[in-house]
């Protein structure tokens, strides 16, 4: 752990611009003497004080509400001071100036939110919700951090700790015994807990990898013969012209790339360039990128056109995809095709047909989209899960499995118990580097 922090930290917590409020955050020891010179005393501790806010001579640079937190009931678990003033840049620069003078130092990224962490007002996990909060695009993601926010993710993983000690401590008494004079009894105990702490551990993943699809999104790639309709199904699903749209083959040549959401989860659309043997340069660079984009994608549409069904080319193409990476096969233009040529179409990946001129079966290939990068409405609510969380699970996840293929050794399976709870604790930082912490920290915005 950091040594407790000494100075006083001061930032201006709302975004930069223009705007009716503008909120300059101070923690630290300074608190008081500062509200004596900037206030002309300290507010009483959480009542909204109306105030001339004033500078050196005594002049006034603003009049606002001042906010007094006393330690250790405050955001940072410090003594906090908020000053509510007029949000225009150069009033707020003034101000800030001014609690700079009076010996405060300009905060960090993030450092409110460290201090509340070294002060035991947030886990780890709590503090990069705050972030993940206010950088959340999605209503759904928003959701998601505020449920990590209010510990709930944090709370999962201590329950998971508490059900490892629990079995730790079993083992342990067990050990103290000559293998052949252990109870049968406890030997059932130890297999029924690790099964219950492994099922427990996978809802948890599964919870915390969808929340890790609702902060990083799906790349998802459209690709296909060209003039199938690949720009036309990318504008659909964006709701904007931003693809060219043509009937001359070959006029998307660079990748396209364009951020939606569906149902308030994020996917990155990646339009490409048709593919087809070509004589053009530019236009086959433009193929060697799709491939390229390909081998990257969590999903690959493959764009078919229903009048023609799946024809040799797209045979070919089908069988150049990489195998690893899932795929829906979309017969586009049914609008011109009532009657599909596609029933025959005998392939393992699934299918939809939609009309991207219209509009229709666009409901079906949502639907089956978010289902094919793997999102499921889970009644239980996500968790805002980072890719460290994810590690540090997964790695628990396996030294979990590790103990079941030793439970012929209790020292082993003691040990692997170990290894496991101690990613399970680096999740809420009870085992966290310093380093880890200037990472995580400094991806914060400053003033919070
Ligand atoms: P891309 O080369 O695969 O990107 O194809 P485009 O999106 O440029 O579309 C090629 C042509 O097909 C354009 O003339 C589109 O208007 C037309 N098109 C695309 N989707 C549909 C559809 O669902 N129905 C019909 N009738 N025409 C479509």
């Amino acid at each position: 752990m950091l040594p407790r922090s000494v100075d006083t930290i001061a930032a201006i917590a709302t975004a930069h611009g223009r705007s009716g409020v503008g909120v300059i955050r101070i923690s630290g020891h300074g608190i008081a003497a500062l509200a004596n010179e900037i206030l002309g005393k300290l507010p009483i501790a959480r009542h909204a004080t109306y105030s001339n806010f004033m500078d050196e001579k005594g002049d006034v640079i603003d009049q606002g509400i001042a906010l007094f937190f006393p330690a250790p009931h405050s955001y940072t678990g410090e003594d906090v001071l908020e000053l509510q003033g007029h949000g225009g840049p150069a009033v707020m620069q003034l101000l800030l100036n001014r609690c700079l003078d009076l010996g405060a130092r300009l905060a960090q990224p993030g450092e409110f939110t460290r201090r509340a962490f070294l002060n035991d007002k947030l886990d780890l996990a709590q503090a990069e919700s705050v972030a993940d909060l206010i950088e959340a695009n999605t209503s759904e993601a928003a959701r998601s951090a505020v449920r990590s926010l209010s510990g709930e993710f944090s709370a999962t993983i201590h329950e998971l700790i508490e059900q490892l000690i629990h079995l730790r401590m079993l083992v342990e008494a067990m050990l103290d015994f000559p293998e052949e004079e252990v109870d049968v009894i406890d030997i059932d105990r130890r297999d029924v807990l690790l099964n219950e702490i492994q099922l427990s551990l996978r809802q948890t993943l599964d919870r915390a990898k969808q929340g890790s699809l609702l902060r990083e999104g799906a790349h998802v790639v459209i690709a296909g013969q060209p003039n199938v309709g690949k720009s036309s199904l990318l504008n659909r699903l964006s709701g904007e012209d931003i693809a060219l749209v043509s009937n001359i083959p070959g006029t998307t040549r660079d990748v396209i790339r364009q951020a939606i959401q569906i149902r308030g989860v994020p996917l990155h659309i990646l339009d490409t360039a048709g593919l087809r043997e070509s004589q053009d340069d530019v236009e086959n660079m433009g193929i060697a990128l799709t491939h390229k984009t390909i081998r990257h994608a969590d999903l690959i549409l493959l764009l078919l056109d229903a009048k023609f069904g799946l024809t040799q080319h797209d045979q070919a193409i089908l069988e150049d995809l990489p195998t690893d990476i899932p795929r829906l096969l979309v017969f586009n233009k049914v609008d011109l095709a009532k009657k599909a040529a596609t029933s025959e179409v005998r392939v393992s990946d699934p299918i939809v047909y939609i009309s991207a001129k219209t509009g229709e079966g666009l409901e079906e290939l949502c639907d089956k989209l978010l289902k094919s990068v793997g999102w499921r409405d889970q009644e239980s609510g996500t968790f805002m899960a980072r890719e460290r969380h994810l590690r540090s699970l997964t790695r628990a996840q396996s030294h979990l499995n590790n103990a079941e293929t030793v439970l012929h050794s209790m020292e082993l399976f003691a040990e692997e118990l170990r290894l496991a709870q101690t990613y399970l604790s680096e999740i809420t930082g009870e085992f966290t580097s310093d380093d880890l912490l200037g990472e995580i920290f400094s991806r914060f915005c400053i003033g919070k």
